[in-house]
């Protein structure tokens, strides 16, 4: 058996095009041009090459994008000024700052510091808590990605058993918490592991959908997934034969059902979501009008 490709890449050029027109709707409207600030900090290669990736995928929405390039040596007071300062403007409906920040600087801090609602990658605890509580007012970018891809591949969610390898608070964590939502799209029943897991690939086996977002190259292999299952691979692991996720694909490929590949699966999704929410903070996300994700 080969498994079907969930081509993430596809996809995202779909909800792309789709984002496009409503943002051409929007400022036709209201006159308002949706704007996300990005600030990237030091010279991290492929940290330059998302903030790239994420400018372009502006440009081409029709979403205005403004780059605030610090240096490495800069300190927490001077980025938490830089946030102050995109907090109060106006023009500004959406902050992304770049992680991984530099050593030294106070990410928690950093982090707390966006105003919830311009806070684009839904990092702060209060947009933490409404995803817990099930009334999101953004939905973090590559969790929401996956879901799109599932939802609208015809993936059902509910009643079916979802693991998430990985409990990281960008991925596995609000991934979790997603996915087992009273709501349409969800209501999965759902199994975290992690590095402390038992007899992982018995917990991994019983996936019918599962969701790979470790950080270790091809660490998935065939005998820790069920025959037909979803599989999920977030992992981007640069190594000597290029970028690999954190699923062994041409083995996994034959065991599963449905496969996301590396490069061109949840990562260009991920930026799409992006787009989204800074077009959802132009609309006033924040004023109260209760989040959703694109059902
Ligand atoms: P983190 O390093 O923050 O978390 C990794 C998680 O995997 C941890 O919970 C860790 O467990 C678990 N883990 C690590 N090794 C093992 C192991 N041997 N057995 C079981 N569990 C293990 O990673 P992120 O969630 O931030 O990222 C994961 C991957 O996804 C990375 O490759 C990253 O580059 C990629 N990524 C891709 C994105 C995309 O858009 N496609 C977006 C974000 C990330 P423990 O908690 O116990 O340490």
């Amino acid at each position: 058996m080969t498994a079907t490709i969930l081509d993430g890449k596809a996809l995202s050029k779909t909800i792309r095009a789709e984002i496009a027109e409503d943002v051409a709707k929007f400022t036709k409207q209201t006159g308002i041009t949706p704007c996300l600030a990005a600030v990237l900090i030091g010279e991290d290669p492929a940290s330059q090459i998302y903030v790239r990736n994420k400018e372009r995928a502006c440009k081409k929405a029709g979403i205005e994008s403004r780059m605030h390039r610090l240096p490495v040596e800069t300190t927490t007071e001077e980025l938490l000024n830089l946030i102050g300062r995109l907090n109060n403007d106006q023009a500004v409906h959406g902050i992304l700052v770049q992680l991984p920040l530099p050593a030294g600087i106070d990410e928690q801090r950093v982090l707390d510091a966006v105003r919830p609602t311009k806070d684009v990658d839904a990092f702060h605890p209060e947009n933490v808590g409404l995803i817990s509580q099930g009334r999101p007012r953004f939905l973090p970018c590559t969790p929401h990605g996956i879901q799109q891809l599932l939802i609208r591949n015809g993936v059902e969610l509910s009643g079916a058993n979802v693991v998430v390898l990985g409990r990281s608070d960008i991925v596995g964590k609000p991934m979790a918490l997603m996915l087992m939502q009273k709501a349409d799209g969800a209501n999965a029943t759902v199994t975290v592991a992690h590095s402390r897991t038992k007899n992982l690939a018995d917990v991994t086996r019983s996936a019918d959908i599962l969701i790979v977002a470790m950080g270790v190259a091809k660490f998935v292999t065939a005998d820790m997934v069920k025959p037909g299952a979803v599989v999920v691979d977030v992992g981007i692991n640069r190594t000597d034969d290029g970028l690999v996720g954190d699923v062994d694909f041409d083995a996994v490929k034959e065991v599963a059902g449905r496969i996301t590949p590396v490069p061109g699966g949840v990562g260009p999704l991920t930026v799409t979501m992006l787009l989204h929410n800074t077009l959802a903070g132009a609309r006033g996300r924040g004023k109260g009008e209760r989040g959703r994700g694109m059902l």
